[in-house]
């Protein structure tokens, strides 16, 4: 699936039925769902649980239900679990998501009591949302994290709460671990390290078209973006498995030579370093990320678990880097990503 803001009529039409939908985010996330569940009745849709990052789980509050507005005091009680799971559906979401809080690392209490009260719901169209600390992930957490997941009846989305980018590299062997343990396991707010995981067991993906949909936040965290300045937007190159923001390909890769052209729908032959800072420009990149991260989805949908399918496209697109850095006459190295898609 491909999780996008709250412009999904911008999107609807690049999303394949088949294996992939749309999740959607922000603040107006319900009206939107209640708009395309109309206007598209047969798209996979889901909402992006956005209160998640307002707050961490604890024992006595596991879910982040509302927030506390000062200048809008509330009027009525904050809905319950079932409340709230029960408004995504009623307004056309295929399957609810659970608004729970960021998970401390460690924090196996808090955790459990949050499945325990998604397992007490009668219910089957639920998904648990589990956002979670990076420090999960290490030896001597992620054994006590599996062992709690198991006990959940619902199918679990893993993200990663991590404020400092790329947080799936850092952990992608204990991340793959882990999702392949679970029965039903899903990714959430992920990068491409979504693509890794879906080959190496989980059921579902959910992957960010916009940079900030691409991990979890923490709360009361300020994402940091690269340069605030260049808002000529990061283009996904699947042969390389990367994003690229534009003014780098121009300056850095294509100053001398031809920038390839791209044949999907959206981009239709032009050179791949187009894309300007203005909002029409960057829509556009937007939806030629969407496009080619929904054919990739399809690939990897169709080879569910092919691990060494993934780790071979991985190696082609380390050699890309090779023959772009043969064409420039310097060495081009690969991000860590995907040296570590290759590496499995
Ligand atoms: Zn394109």
């Amino acid at each position: 699936m491909v999780l996008i803001g709250e412009d999904a009529e911008h999107y609807v039409d690049v999303v394949n039925d088949a294996c992939s939908g749309l999740v959607i985010g922000g603040k107006s996330a319900l009206e939107e769902v209640r708009r395309m569940a109309h206007s598209h009745p047969d798209r996979v849709l889901a909402v992006d649980p956005w209160l998640s990052e307002k707050g961490y789980a604890s024992e006595e509050a596991p879910f982040v239900l509302e927030v506390a507005d000062e200048d809008a005091p509330a009027l009525l009680p904050a809905p319950t679990l079932e409340e709230y799971l029960q408004a995504q559906i009623g307004a056309g979401a295929t399957f609810a998501t659970t608004p729970t809080g960021v998970m401390r690392a460690g924090d196996r209490r808090s955790l459990k009591k949050a499945i325990r009260q998604v397992n007490d719901l009668d219910r089957d169209d639920v998904v648990f949302y589990a956002p979670l600390e990076l420090a999960w992930f290490t030896s001597a957490n992620v054994n006590g994290l599996i062992g709690v997941l198991a006990a959940c009846k619902h199918p679990v989305a893993i993200a990663l709460a991590d404020s400092n980018g790329d947080p799936y590299t850092k952990v992608l062997p204990a991340l793959r671990s882990v999702v392949a343990s679970l029965p039903y396991g899903m990714i959430w707010r992920s990068d491409l390290a979504g693509l890794d995981l879906l080959a190496h067991g989980a059921k579902a993906a959910s992957i960010g078209v916009l940079p900030a949909k691409r991990a979890a936040k923490v709360p009361d965290s300020i994402r940091r973006a690269s340069d605030k300045t260049d808002r000529r937007p990061q283009v996904l190159r699947p042969e390389l498995l990367r994003y690229v923001r534009t003014s780098y390909m121009r300056d850095e890769w294509y100053a001398a030579t031809e920038p390839p052209l791209c044949w999907c729908q959206v981009c239709d032959g032009r050179e791949i370093d187009r894309f300007s800072q203005t909002t029409e420009s960057r829509l556009e990149a937007h939806r030629h990320n969407a496009v080619t991260l929904v054919a990739l989805i399809e690939d990897v949908g169709n080879l569910v678990g092919d691990k060494n399918w993934w780790r071979d496209l991985a190696r082609d697109a380390v050699a890309e880097h090779t023959v772009l850095g043969g064409l420039l006459g310097r060495k081009v190295e690969p991000p860590a990503s995907v040296d570590a898609f290759a590496d499995a």
